[in-house]
C-alpha cells in the first residue's frame, strides 16, 4: 500500500515514510492511495479478538513491515491494555457502550498512541535514525503519546501545555513520567499559544531537518489507521449492523469509523456528537463549514473549532479531487468560512451538537438509572445517540464510543452525580515529583531550550 496526500504533490510514499511524515510536505493528509475492500474476509473475522483482528486489518495498510515483526508490535501494543480484550462492550438499555478507555493513560487515544509509538521505534530502529517530537496538547493527547514512547532510545518528546489550563490529574499524568527522553513544557499562555508556537517551529525547515523533528498529533495516518480496527471489532458483534455515535473534535476517531464502513464493515451510520464547538455540527446542517468562537465547555478535549481531520473527509466526499479540495481549503483559510454550495447527504453521516445542560443531565440519567458513571465527552455522545438515533427506522444497534474513563474528569462528574470517581492508576500518581520546564510564550525559548536539552544527553 501507497499513500498520497489530499493537496495532490506527494504520491507514492511507502507506510513507513507517511509514519515519519506525519503532515503532507504539501501540507495536506495523507491518505491509502486505495481503500481496501474486506467484505470478503468479514465471515472469517467475525470472532477474533481485538489483537487478532488489528493482526488481521492492519497489515493491508503496511506492506513495508515483515508480517511476523508486525504482528508483534501489535501484540506489544494492546498488552498494555488492562482489559482482557483491549476494548469492553457495556449494554445499556439499547445502546451499547464501546469503553475505549483501558489504555495506560485512561483515553481512547492511547489505541492509537501505544502502537505508533511501537511503530516509530521499530521503523526508526530499522533506518537507523532518531525523532524528536515535539507536540502541544489540551490535556490527553500529551500523556498518551508520553507513554506511548517513554523510554526509547531513539525517540525524545517535548510537549508543551498551557499554564494553569490542563487539569491537575492531566497534568500529573504527563509530569510524572520521569524517563529522561520525556520532556514537559508548561507554557505562560493559552492552547492556542501551544499550537502556534509548534507550527512556527515546524514551519522553519531547517531547524525541522537539523533536530529531526516529527509530531503526533492527530493527523498522522497511523492513529487513524490503529482507530479503524474498534469500529471493525464492535460492528461485528452487532447482529443488525451498528450506527456508532462519536464525540468528536479534531473528526480523526469518526473519521476512521469512516474509513471502516467504506472498507466494508456493517456499519449503518456515524452521528458527530460535538460540544458546543459546533462547527462540525452546522457544516452538515448547511453544507457551510465557518470557523466561530473556542468555547470552554466540560468536554475539553473537544474544544476545537477547526477539525484537522475533516479534510480527508472533504477529500473523499470531492471523490479525491485535490483542486476541489485545494479551493475549499484556500477559501476557508482566507475567509474563515467555505461552502460545499449545498448540506451535504446525511444518510450515512449527520452531526449534533450538545450543550451543558445536556451533558450533565445524560451524566446523571444514567447514573441513575443503571449506576454506570459516563465521562463528560462520552455524555455528549450519549445524550446525540438517544434523542437522535433512538428511533431511527432502521434497526441497527447504537454504539456510543466512551473516549475516556470517567476518573479523568471528577470535577464535571461530580457536579453531575454527586459523587467523584477515582481510579487506581490516578491514585498512584499523587504526591510522586513533577517534572517540568516552565517557558515564556516565545518560539525563541522553546526552541533553545530543546536544543539544549538534546545537546545535554549522551546520544546512541
Ligand atoms: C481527543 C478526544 C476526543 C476527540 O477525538 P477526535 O479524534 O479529536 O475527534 C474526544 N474525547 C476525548 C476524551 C478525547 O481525549
Amino acid at each position: 500500500m501507497k499513500y498520497k496526500s489530499t493537496r495532490g504533490q506527494v504520491a507514492g510514499l511507502s507506510f513507513s515514510d507517511a509514519l515519519l511524515m506525519g503532515l503532507a510536505s504539501d501540507e495536506g493528509l495523507l491518505v491509502p492511495e486505495t481503500i481496501p475492500d474486506i467484505r470478503p474476509d468479514l465471515d472469517r473475522w467475525r470472532d477474533l479478538t481485538f489483537v487478532e483482528l488489528a493482526q488481521a486489518l492492519i497489515p493491508k495498510f503496511i506492506d513495508d513491515i515483515d508480517p511476523t515483526t508486525l504482528h508483534g508490535l501489535i501484540a506489544d501494543s494492546y498488552a498494555t491494555f488492562n482489559h482482557d480484550d483491549v476494548v469492553a462492550l457495556q449494554q445499556l438499555d439499547g445502546i451499547t457502550v464501546l469503553e475505549l478507555f483501558h489504555g495506560p493513560t485512561l483515553a481512547f487515544k492511547d489505541v492509537a498512541l501505544q502502537l505508533l509509538g511501537k511503530l516509530f521505534e521499530h521503523v526508526l530502529g530499522e533506518r537507523g535514525q532518531r525523532l524528536n517530537i515535539l507536540g502541544a496538547t489540551s490535556g490527553d493527547t500529551g500523556s498518551a503519546a508520553i507513554d506511548g514512547v517513554r523510554g526509547q532510545k531513539n525517540i525524545d518528546i517535548f510537549i508543551m501545555y498551557p499554564k494553569g489550563r490542563v487539569s491537575p490529574l492531566q497534568e500529573m499524568q504527563m509530569t510524572t513520567v520521569d524517563d529522561d527522553n520525556v520532556h514537559c513544557i508548561e507554557l505562560e499562555g493559552s492552547f492556542d499559544d501551544c499550537q502556534n508556537i509548534m507550527k512556527t517551529v515546524f514551519a522553519d525547515a531547517q531547524y525541522k531537518s537539523t533536530y529531526q523533528l516529527g509530531a503526533v498529533n492527530s493527523v498522522n495516518w497511523a492513529r487513524v489507521l490503529a482507530q479503524i480496527v474498534y469500529y471493525g471489532y464492535a460492528s461485528l458483534r452487532s447482529s443488525a449492523g451498528a450506527a456508532f455515535c462519536v464525540p468528536t473534535g479534531n473528526f480523526g476517531n469518526v473519521f476512521a469509523a469512516y474509513l471502516a464502513q467504506r472498507m466494508g464493515f456493517p456499519i449503518a451510520h456515524l452521528l458527530v456528537a460535538t460540544n458546543d464547538n459546533d462547527i462540525l455540527a452546522r457544516f452538515f446542517a448547511t453544507g457551510t463549514y465557518a470557523r466561530g468562537e473556542v468555547h470552554q465547555t466540560l468536554s475539553p478535549a473537544m474544544d476545537i473549532q477547526v477539525a484537522s481531520n475533516f479534510e480527508r473527509f472533504l477529500y473523499y466526499h470531492f471523490e479525491q479531487d485535490s483542486d476541489r479540495l485545494v479551493a475549499f481549503m484556500q477559501e476557508f483559510a482566507a475567509n474563515g468560512a467555505a461552502s460545499i454550495g449545498a448540506p451535504p447527504d446525511t444518510q450515512l453521516m449527520s452531526s449534533v451538537a450538545v450543550n451543558r445542560e445536556q451533558t450533565l443531565a445524560a451524566m446523571h440519567e444514567v447514573n441513575t438509572q443503571f449506576g454506570y458513571v459516563l465521562d463528560p465527552h462520552t455524555a455528549v455522545g450519549y445524550h446525540a445517540a438517544r434523542n437522535h438515533l433512538d428511533h431511527r427506522e432502521t434497526p441497527t444497534d447504537i454504539v456510543v464510543v466512551a473516549t475516556a474513563h470517567p476518573a479523568k474528569f471528577p470535577e464535571a462528574v461530580e457536579e453531575a452525580t454527586g459523587s467523584e470517581p477515582t481510579h487506581p492508576t490516578l491514585e498512584a500518581l499523587k504526591g510522586l515529583t513533577m517534572h517540568r520546564q516552565a517557558l515564556p510564550c516565545d518560539i525563541d525559548a522553546v526552541k533553545t531550550y530543546l536544543v539544549e536539552q538534546l545537546r545535554s544527553e549522551p546520544r546512541a
